[in-house]
Protein backbone atom coordinates (compact mmCIF):
# COMPACT_ATOMS: atom_id res chain seq x y z
CA UNK A 1 0.00 0.00 0.00
CA UNK A 2 2.48 2.44 0.54
CA UNK A 3 5.09 1.87 -2.07
CA UNK A 4 5.38 3.99 -5.55
CA UNK A 5 4.01 3.24 -8.33
CA UNK A 6 5.45 4.96 -11.61
CA UNK A 7 2.04 5.19 -13.76
CA UNK A 8 4.02 7.44 -16.87
CA UNK A 9 7.61 8.36 -17.08
CA UNK A 10 8.89 10.33 -14.36
CA UNK A 11 5.72 10.42 -12.69
CA UNK A 12 4.92 8.41 -9.54
CA UNK A 13 2.26 8.23 -6.96
CA UNK A 14 2.18 6.78 -3.59
CA UNK A 15 -1.13 5.92 -1.65
CA UNK A 16 -1.31 5.51 1.96
CA UNK A 17 -3.71 3.81 4.31
CA UNK A 18 -4.61 6.33 6.40
CA UNK A 19 -7.48 8.65 4.86
CA UNK A 20 -6.36 6.25 1.31
CA UNK A 21 -4.57 9.47 0.67
CA UNK A 22 -2.25 9.58 -2.74
CA UNK A 23 0.45 12.10 -3.29
CA UNK A 24 2.71 12.44 -6.17
CA UNK A 25 6.22 12.93 -7.72
CA UNK A 26 7.32 13.97 -11.15
CA UNK A 27 10.85 13.77 -11.44
CA UNK A 28 12.56 15.97 -14.34
CA UNK A 29 16.93 15.98 -15.07
CA UNK A 30 17.70 18.58 -12.49
CA UNK A 31 14.70 18.44 -10.14
CA UNK A 32 11.91 16.58 -8.65
CA UNK A 33 8.15 18.11 -7.78
CA UNK A 34 6.40 16.73 -4.75
CA UNK A 35 2.71 16.74 -5.04
CA UNK A 36 1.42 17.11 -1.19
CA UNK A 37 3.25 16.53 2.13
CA UNK A 38 0.92 14.87 3.69
CA UNK A 39 -0.74 15.29 7.53
CA UNK A 40 1.82 16.13 10.10
CA UNK A 41 5.57 16.55 10.26
CA UNK A 42 6.12 12.31 11.01
CA UNK A 43 4.75 11.78 7.87
CA UNK A 44 6.17 13.93 6.15
CA UNK A 45 9.51 13.56 7.09
CA UNK A 46 8.44 9.32 6.03
CA UNK A 47 7.68 11.12 2.64
CA UNK A 48 10.49 12.89 2.18
CA UNK A 49 12.51 9.93 2.88
CA UNK A 50 10.23 7.75 0.71
CA UNK A 51 11.31 10.55 -1.84
CA UNK A 52 15.05 10.02 -1.72
CA UNK A 53 14.84 6.59 -2.55
CA UNK A 54 13.43 7.70 -6.03
CA UNK A 55 15.62 10.33 -7.31
CA UNK A 56 18.53 12.77 -5.22
CA UNK A 57 17.85 15.74 -6.94
CA UNK A 58 16.66 19.38 -5.09
CA UNK A 59 12.93 19.14 -4.83
CA UNK A 60 10.11 21.82 -5.08
CA UNK A 61 6.44 21.22 -3.15
CA UNK A 62 2.97 22.00 -4.81
CA UNK A 63 0.28 21.61 -2.68
CA UNK A 64 -3.22 21.08 -4.24
CA UNK A 65 -5.12 22.85 -1.20
CA UNK A 66 -4.79 24.03 2.63
CA UNK A 67 -6.26 20.71 3.92
CA UNK A 68 -4.18 19.26 6.59
CA UNK A 69 -3.62 15.44 5.08
CA UNK A 70 -2.63 17.68 1.83
CA UNK A 71 -0.17 19.68 3.14
CA UNK A 72 0.94 19.75 7.16
CA UNK A 73 4.28 17.38 5.94
CA UNK A 74 5.67 20.40 4.50
CA UNK A 75 7.97 21.20 7.38
CA UNK A 76 10.05 17.88 6.38
CA UNK A 77 10.77 19.55 2.96
CA UNK A 78 12.29 22.79 3.73
CA UNK A 79 14.34 24.15 2.76
CA UNK A 80 12.39 24.38 -0.47
CA UNK A 81 10.35 26.56 -2.48
CA UNK A 82 7.18 25.75 -1.54
CA UNK A 83 4.01 26.40 -4.61
CA UNK A 84 -0.04 26.41 -3.92
CA UNK A 85 -2.61 29.10 -5.08
CA UNK A 86 -3.22 32.75 -3.76
CA UNK A 87 -5.73 31.86 -1.40
CA UNK A 88 -4.27 28.41 -0.04
CA UNK A 89 -1.99 30.58 2.23
CA UNK A 90 -4.64 32.64 3.52
CA UNK A 91 -7.49 29.71 4.27
CA UNK A 92 -4.13 27.81 6.05
CA UNK A 93 -3.61 31.28 7.74
CA UNK A 94 -8.13 31.23 8.75
CA UNK A 95 -8.25 27.48 9.48
CA UNK A 96 -5.00 25.67 10.34
CA UNK A 97 -5.65 25.74 14.20
CA UNK A 98 -9.50 24.62 13.99
CA UNK A 99 -8.00 22.08 11.52
CA UNK A 100 -5.32 20.78 13.96
CA UNK A 101 -7.92 20.64 16.75
CA UNK A 102 -10.68 18.65 14.81
CA UNK A 103 -8.28 16.29 13.74
CA UNK A 104 -6.10 16.43 17.35
CA UNK A 105 -9.96 15.09 18.59
CA UNK A 106 -10.15 12.88 15.78
CA UNK A 107 -7.34 10.63 16.30
CA UNK A 108 -7.26 11.08 19.99
CA UNK A 109 -8.25 7.24 21.03
CA UNK A 110 -7.63 5.41 17.74
CA UNK A 111 -4.04 6.98 17.14
CA UNK A 112 -2.60 8.79 19.62
CA UNK A 113 0.83 9.14 17.99
CA UNK A 114 -0.70 10.97 15.11
CA UNK A 115 -2.68 13.45 17.48
CA UNK A 116 0.57 13.95 19.34
CA UNK A 117 2.16 14.40 16.00
CA UNK A 118 -0.38 16.70 14.74
CA UNK A 119 -0.05 18.66 18.13
CA UNK A 120 3.39 19.08 17.12
CA UNK A 121 4.10 20.03 13.68
CA UNK A 122 4.57 23.39 12.25
CA UNK A 123 2.64 24.48 9.50
CA UNK A 124 4.18 25.83 6.83
CA UNK A 125 2.34 29.10 4.47
CA UNK A 126 3.03 28.58 1.07
CA UNK A 127 5.57 30.95 -0.38
CA UNK A 128 5.37 30.36 -4.01
CA UNK A 129 1.71 31.52 -4.89
CA UNK A 130 -0.02 30.95 -8.22
CA UNK A 131 -2.64 33.20 -9.39
CA UNK A 132 -4.17 31.07 -11.96
CA UNK A 133 -0.95 29.43 -13.49
CA UNK A 134 2.80 28.71 -12.89
CA UNK A 135 4.80 26.85 -14.99
CA UNK A 136 8.05 24.57 -13.58
CA UNK A 137 10.77 23.82 -15.46
CA UNK A 138 12.16 20.45 -13.97
CA UNK A 139 14.62 19.59 -16.51
CA UNK A 140 13.66 18.07 -19.83
CA UNK A 141 9.92 18.23 -18.64
CA UNK A 142 7.81 20.96 -17.52
CA UNK A 143 5.26 20.85 -14.90
CA UNK A 144 2.41 23.39 -15.14
CA UNK A 145 0.55 24.37 -11.91
CA UNK A 146 -2.92 25.33 -12.85
CA UNK A 147 -5.97 26.44 -11.00
CA UNK A 148 -8.94 25.59 -12.97
CA UNK A 149 -11.61 27.40 -10.35
CA UNK A 150 -13.06 26.84 -7.36
CA UNK A 151 -14.78 23.13 -6.62
CA UNK A 152 -13.27 20.95 -3.60
CA UNK A 153 -12.05 24.23 -2.25
CA UNK A 154 -11.96 28.16 -3.13
CA UNK A 155 -8.12 27.51 -4.06
CA UNK A 156 -7.91 23.96 -6.17
CA UNK A 157 -4.60 23.55 -7.90
CA UNK A 158 -3.83 20.67 -10.54
CA UNK A 159 -0.47 19.79 -11.61
CA UNK A 160 0.04 18.34 -15.08
CA UNK A 161 2.71 16.80 -16.12
CA UNK A 162 2.76 15.42 -19.60
CA UNK A 163 -1.32 13.69 -19.89
CA UNK A 164 -1.54 12.95 -15.85
CA UNK A 165 -3.28 15.33 -14.07
CA UNK A 166 -2.92 15.65 -10.32
CA UNK A 167 -6.32 17.05 -9.02
CA UNK A 168 -6.15 17.10 -5.28
CA UNK A 169 -9.48 16.49 -3.89
CA UNK A 170 -11.26 17.79 -6.75
CA UNK A 171 -11.64 14.26 -7.80
CA UNK A 172 -11.78 11.31 -5.13
CA UNK A 173 -11.85 7.82 -5.78
CA UNK A 174 -13.34 5.45 -3.54
CA UNK A 175 -15.54 7.73 -1.70
CA UNK A 176 -18.07 10.33 -2.41
CA UNK A 177 -16.11 13.91 -2.72
CA UNK A 178 -16.16 15.97 0.03
CA UNK A 179 -18.15 19.20 0.15
CA UNK A 180 -17.05 20.54 3.76
CA UNK A 181 -14.95 23.52 2.09
CA UNK A 182 -16.84 22.81 -1.28
CA UNK A 183 -17.98 25.66 -4.10
CA UNK A 184 -20.20 22.65 -5.48
CA UNK A 185 -21.83 25.29 -8.07
CA UNK A 186 -18.35 25.77 -9.37
CA UNK A 187 -17.18 22.49 -9.22
CA UNK A 188 -18.51 21.02 -12.05
CA UNK A 189 -17.40 23.84 -14.91
CA UNK A 190 -13.79 23.18 -13.12
CA UNK A 191 -13.66 19.46 -13.91
CA UNK A 192 -14.94 20.65 -17.11
CA UNK A 193 -12.25 23.01 -17.76
CA UNK A 194 -9.60 19.20 -15.94
CA UNK A 195 -11.28 17.19 -19.25
CA UNK A 196 -9.66 20.07 -21.35
CA UNK A 197 -6.38 18.95 -20.25
CA UNK A 198 -7.20 16.01 -22.48
CA UNK A 199 -5.36 13.73 -19.55
CA UNK A 200 -5.06 10.31 -19.73
CA UNK A 201 -4.70 9.35 -16.23
CA UNK A 202 -6.03 11.68 -13.93
CA UNK A 203 -4.69 10.96 -9.43
CA UNK A 204 -6.95 11.45 -7.30
CA UNK A 205 -6.39 13.48 -3.58
CA UNK A 206 -7.97 10.15 -2.36
CA UNK A 207 -7.93 6.83 -3.94
CA UNK A 208 -6.37 5.48 -6.96
CA UNK A 209 -6.47 6.75 -10.79
CA UNK A 210 -8.73 7.05 -13.05
CA UNK A 211 -9.39 7.67 -16.52
CA UNK A 212 -11.73 10.83 -17.75
CA UNK A 213 -14.62 8.96 -17.73
CA UNK A 214 -14.99 8.52 -14.37
CA UNK A 215 -14.10 12.25 -14.00
CA UNK A 216 -17.09 13.20 -16.23
CA UNK A 217 -19.59 10.74 -13.96
CA UNK A 218 -17.95 12.29 -10.85
CA UNK A 219 -18.86 15.77 -12.68
CA UNK A 220 -22.57 14.56 -13.74
CA UNK A 221 -22.69 13.32 -9.66
CA UNK A 222 -21.71 16.75 -8.32
CA UNK A 223 -24.09 18.44 -11.06
CA UNK A 224 -27.15 16.48 -10.17
CA UNK A 225 -26.48 16.87 -6.32
CA UNK A 226 -26.73 20.68 -6.55
CA UNK A 227 -29.28 20.87 -8.95
CA UNK A 228 -31.05 18.44 -6.64
CA UNK A 229 -30.26 21.37 -3.50
CA UNK A 230 -30.80 24.29 -5.69
CA UNK A 231 -34.52 24.92 -4.77
CA UNK A 232 -33.41 24.25 -0.33
CA UNK A 233 -33.24 21.36 1.62
CA UNK A 234 -34.03 18.37 -0.12
CA UNK A 235 -36.23 15.69 1.53
CA UNK A 236 -37.47 12.62 0.94
CA UNK A 237 -38.01 11.55 -2.34
CA UNK A 238 -35.31 14.04 -3.80
CA UNK A 239 -32.73 13.08 -1.02
CA UNK A 240 -33.34 9.60 -2.70
CA UNK A 241 -32.81 10.08 -6.17
CA UNK A 242 -29.13 11.97 -5.01
CA UNK A 243 -25.73 10.36 -6.71
CA UNK A 244 -24.77 10.51 -2.50
CA UNK A 245 -25.02 9.11 0.60
CA UNK A 246 -27.71 11.80 2.90
CA UNK A 247 -24.89 13.40 4.85
CA UNK A 248 -22.61 14.21 1.37
CA UNK A 249 -26.07 15.30 0.06
CA UNK A 250 -26.41 17.53 3.47
CA UNK A 251 -22.68 19.13 2.99
CA UNK A 252 -23.57 19.66 -0.90
CA UNK A 253 -26.26 22.32 0.86
CA UNK A 254 -24.53 23.54 3.47
CA UNK A 255 -21.66 24.45 1.55
CA UNK A 256 -23.96 26.21 -1.69
CA UNK A 257 -25.83 28.59 0.96
CA UNK A 258 -22.36 29.28 2.80
CA UNK A 259 -20.80 29.59 -0.69
CA UNK A 260 -22.92 31.95 -1.56
CA UNK A 261 -20.34 35.25 -1.50
CA UNK A 262 -21.14 37.52 -5.03
CA UNK A 263 -16.87 38.26 -5.20
CA UNK A 264 -16.27 34.04 -5.72
CA UNK A 265 -15.40 33.57 -9.31
ZN1 LIG B 1 -9.45 18.16 0.83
Amino acid sequence: MTGWREIADGVLIRRYAELDLTVGLVVGAEQALVVDTRGDHVQGAELAAAVRQVTPLPWQIAITHGHFDHCFGTAAFLPAPVWAHERCALHLRRTAEDQRAEWIEHYRHEAPETAEALRTTTVISPDRLVGDRAELDLGGRTARLLHLGPGHTDHDLVVAAGDVVFAGDLVEQGAPPDFSDARPEHWPSTLDNLLDLRPSVVVPGHGDPVGPDFVRSQRAEIAAAVELCRAGPPEGDLLARSPFPEATTRAVLRSMNVGRFPDIH
